[in-house]
């Protein structure tokens, strides 16, 4: 009777062991996001193909074959779809970062006496000589 409870026990603690395991392992590499689409994508291609395949090999009917075609495009346009907004969300960030950076003052040089100032002015505030600008 011991025994048999202790046989039961250890069987538990295994099976908890076993159990527990795989949550202790630390987390796997961040994997990108767009390898599940990427493989979703691939699968639905395979499928296409096989179905295109069974179809010329009359394995299936022309309706058959219609609605499963669609059916897999259908999928495709979603999983499409869904790469892009994935990239749209990804290219957002360092988007908006370029975005925001300060705009570059520009100085007006004068090139009579070679004064900066701020504002495009039609004549220098130094020698009072007229100001052009620097492409000009
Ligand atoms: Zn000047």
């Amino acid at each position: 009777m011991f025994t048999a409870i202790a046989c039961i026990l250890t069987a538990v603690v295994l099976l908890y062991i076993i159990g527990v395991r795989p949550k202790d392992l630390p987390e796997p590499q961040p994997v990108s996001p767009f390898q599940h689409l990427d493989e979703r994508k691939a699968a639905i291609y395979e499928n296409l193909r096989d179905l295109q395949f069974e179809y010329r090999v009359g394995k299936l009917s022309d309706v058959d074959y219609q609605q499963t075609k669609k059916d897999l495009q259908k999928e495709l346009a979603g999983v499409l779809a869904e790469v892009d907004r994935v990239r749209e969300q990804l290219g957002a960030g360092p988007a908006k970062a370029v975005a925001a950076l300060p705009a570059k003052p520009t100085k007006f040089v004068c090139p009579q006496c070679e004064a900066e100032f701020e504002k495009d002015l039609k004549f220098c505030g130094e020698c009072g000589k007229p100001m052009r600008k620097a492409e000009a």
